[in-house]
């Protein structure tokens, strides 16, 4: 586990790292010429050109952050590779993939084998549960879900066979946070692997390494993106996993290209201040309607009274734009009447980026180790950068037509 006082810790804070990262002078200047470009720009290859036999053997033996073949990655990857290696401290390096549930599912792959049996957080996102059910179930690898709060508990659920503990913290769809350090502390004096999926927080508002995390997964999609408009995963792992994640990655021919590197790099450098503002509009949004009585229960980490709250506060250094709340009663057709009539949310999956969203949810169908039981159905916001007032008008009136439709 690093720590932010151990010698080898980057003295500059993470906004620093995240405007910083990956500016190598190799990749931003031109031989020969007096001068720099700021962010690296994008390099597009198949073919690398040798420039003997001599050179084709010898670039044989070191295939990292060297031209060698397009599948290896050109100095646009490298760069995006070494910026989210720098945002973790704690990390020996980052591998990129087309998703982040590609990302995911190779860092299992990486981790696993036939036999070995894997604890995953039953609040996860459901691909990462399919994976498991449609793909390591049938290798031999079995999975059991454990409730997101299970803390210290997890020790009396570890078995000779257990060789990974998966987190997500807080969790898809119902927000709860884990005791992350808890859970690191036992799998380490166990010997077993943990990794986590921390897309809400990002390494800015939860250095996940630092917590004692081994693997730690972004779908870079979401918020180093942030503009929707690409698509991308991470996996970043500490000494003792970074060998394994990187061959397994570079065996399944998992890659990032150019474009998508490039514009996910150029997210990560305003990540600070557009996180700073989706938490502060979300916050304000999550405490209008925790006051609103047509509203049972609102999910977010920073709320008290959210699952895992302490948790969040404790180890946390901030929150983001993605919450969900539980209407009071109602059904499907008076929450579609909410949603529908929204002017300024889009009906859409993928959070992340600069707009709102709004989007029905039934965590029942995706639970199995835990219940969920709500006082009406759920619905989960990303609030994006538009004026706060208008997102509360528009859920306002949104909630007017919910009460309007459970008549
Ligand atoms: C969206 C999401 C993913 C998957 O990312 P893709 O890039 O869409 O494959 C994984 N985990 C969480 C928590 C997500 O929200």
């Amino acid at each position: 586990m690093s720590n932010p006082d151990d010698e080898t810790s980057d003295p500059r804070g993470p906004a620093t790292r995240a405007v910083q990262g990956g500016r190598q002078p190799e990749w931003t200047r031109m031989p020969g010429q007096p001068g720099a470009i700021v962010n690296p720009p994008v390099w597009r290859a198949s073919t690398i050109l040798y420039d003997d036999v001599a050179h084709l053997r010898a670039a044989l033996t070191d295939q990292h952050q060297r031209l060698f073949y397009g599948r290896k990655g050109t100095p646009t990857s490298w760069a995006l590779a070494d910026a989210l290696t720098e945002m973790e401290p704690g990390a020996a390096g980052t591998m990129l993939f087309p998703s982040g549930v590609a990302a995911i599912s190779c860092a299992l792959m990486a981790v696993l084998k036939p036999g070995d049996q894997l604890l995953m957080v039953d609040s996860a996102y459901d691909p990462t549960r399919t994976f498991c059910e449609k793909i390591l179930r049938p290798m031999g690898i079995d999975t059991l879900y454990y409730d997101p709060t299970v803390g210290e508990g997890i020790a009396a659920i570890i078995t000779d066979r257990t060789r990974a503990i998966f987190l997500e913290s807080p969790g898809s769809l119902t927000f709860e946070v884990q005791d992350v350090p808890a859970i690191t502390a036992i799998a380490k004096a166990r010997g077993i692997v943990t990794l986590i999926d921390n897309t809400w927080a990002t390494p800015l508002f939860f250095p996940a390494l630092a917590h004692g995390v081994d693997i730690s997964i972004l779908a870079c999609t979401k918020y180093i993106v942030g503009h929707s408009d690409s698509m991308a995963g991470s996996v970043t792992a500490n000494a003792e996993m970074w060998k394994a994640i990187q061959s397994t990655a570079y065996l399944f021919g998992q890659m990032l290209g150019p474009d998508d590197a490039w514009l996910a790099l150029r997210g990560l450098r305003t990540l600070p201040s557009r996180l700073t503002q989706h938490q502060k509009s979300a916050l304000a949004v999550a405490q209008w309607l925790d006051e609103q009585p047509a509203v049972a229960r609102v999910l977010h980490p920073a709320l008290p009274g959210s699952p895992g709250h302490a948790l969040w506060q404790r180890d946390f250094t901030g929150s983001t734009g993605l919450f969900t709340f539980v209407l009071n009663g109602g059904d499907d057709k008076a929450r579609a009447a909410l949603i529908d009539g929204l002017a300024h949310f889009g009906i859409g999956y993928s959070w992340g980026g600069f707009e709102s969203l709004a989007l029905p949810v039934d965590p029942q169908r995706f639970r199995s180790a835990t219940q969920w039981i709500a006082e009406g159905p759920a619905i989960r916001l990303h609030i994006g950068l538009e004026d706060t007032q208008d997102l509360i008008d528009d859920l306002a009136a949104g909630l007017a037509r919910f009460q309007e439709n459970q008549k």
